[in-house]
């Protein structure tokens, strides 16, 4: 339990990899404030069996992070009602595939406003008390796609790329705070998001999921296995470790080989 008396704050955490975050730091006792979309009820039963499984606290808020005063008020809401935030973990996002010349105008605003301003203005807001308190750890999860390119994501690889960036003039400002900020740069991980995108590719090529994702993953990773989200919440904790204490800017891949190549 090595992070009993912590708080944790995880956006968009009713599914995918923010949740496998949520889970493996409620593991090792850390207090959580769960954020993202979903059916009221499952979200309702989701914070109840996290909050019985580890006897941690868990709260919920349902903030649209797309909009800046609500991921101000969010940051302030955990603040206030779990007595602190002492790790955030920047995870929200969203994707959509087209060429540029076809990138729907409203769908780049809405990207950029999730997958990269959100993270800044949840850091801006979220840093003064984390100094204060000489103690703190930023986790942005970037991606695969914050390093290197591919092809029909312009906004995605993008949004991820300034993540990395930002990540790291986070760093260098906290560098002697007690703060570290570092970015996790996943590979392929079989969540809802990707599995809408294996859905589309199976509707426009006729073949069934399965192949698509053994396709889809042979076009990026040497390694034909997926990251769980398990793995990347198993990272999380390991970077809010003594262990991890100078570990600070960095881009951490675990992309299966991705972007070795
Ligand atoms: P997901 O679709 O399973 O989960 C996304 C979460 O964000 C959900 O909880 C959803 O409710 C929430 N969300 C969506 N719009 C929101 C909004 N406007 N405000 C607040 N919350 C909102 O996706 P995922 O695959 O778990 O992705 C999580 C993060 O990991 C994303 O930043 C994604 O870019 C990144 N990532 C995913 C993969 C992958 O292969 N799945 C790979 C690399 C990076």
């Amino acid at each position: 339990m090595t992070l009993r008396e912590r708080v944790a704050l995880v956006t968009g955490s009713t599914s995918g990899i923010g949740l496998g975050v949520a889970r493996a730091l409620a593991g090792e006792g850390a207090d959580i404030m769960l954020n993202g979309f979903g059916d009221a009820e499952a979200v309702e039963s989701l914070r109840l069996a996290l909050a019985q499984e580890f006897s941690v606290r868990v709260e919920f808020d349902d903030a649209d992070l797309t909009k800046p005063q609500q991921v101000r008020a969010l940051v302030e809401r955990t603040q206030k009602v779990l007595g602190g935030l002492d790790i955030l973990v920047n995870n929200a996002g969203i994707q959509f595939v087209a060429p540029i010349e076809d990138f729907p105008d409203d769908k780049w605003d809405e990207i950029i406003a999730l997958d990269l301003s959100a993270v800044f203005h949840a850091m801006k807001v979220a840093i003064p008390a984390m100094k204060a308190k000489g103690w703190g750890r930023i986790i942005n999860i970037a991606s695969a796609h914050g390093l290197v390119a591919s092809i029909n994501k312009v906004a995605y690889v993008a949004a991820k790329h300034a993540v990395v960036g930002a990540t790291k003039v986070a760093a260098l400002e906290l560098a002697n705070d007690g703060v570290t900020v570092n970015a996790i740069c996943p590979g392929w991980v079989l969540t809802p998001l990707v599995q809408q995108q294996l859905e589309s590719r199976a509707h426009a090529s006729s073949r069934d999921v399965r192949h698509e994702s053994q396709e889809l993953l042979r076009e990026k990773q040497p390694m034909l296995e997926f990251t769980t989200p398990e793995s990347v919440g198993a990272l999380a904790v390991f970077l809010c470790s003594p262990a991890a204490e100078t570990m600070t800017g960095s881009a951490i891949s675990m992309d299966g080989g991705w972007v070795a190549q």
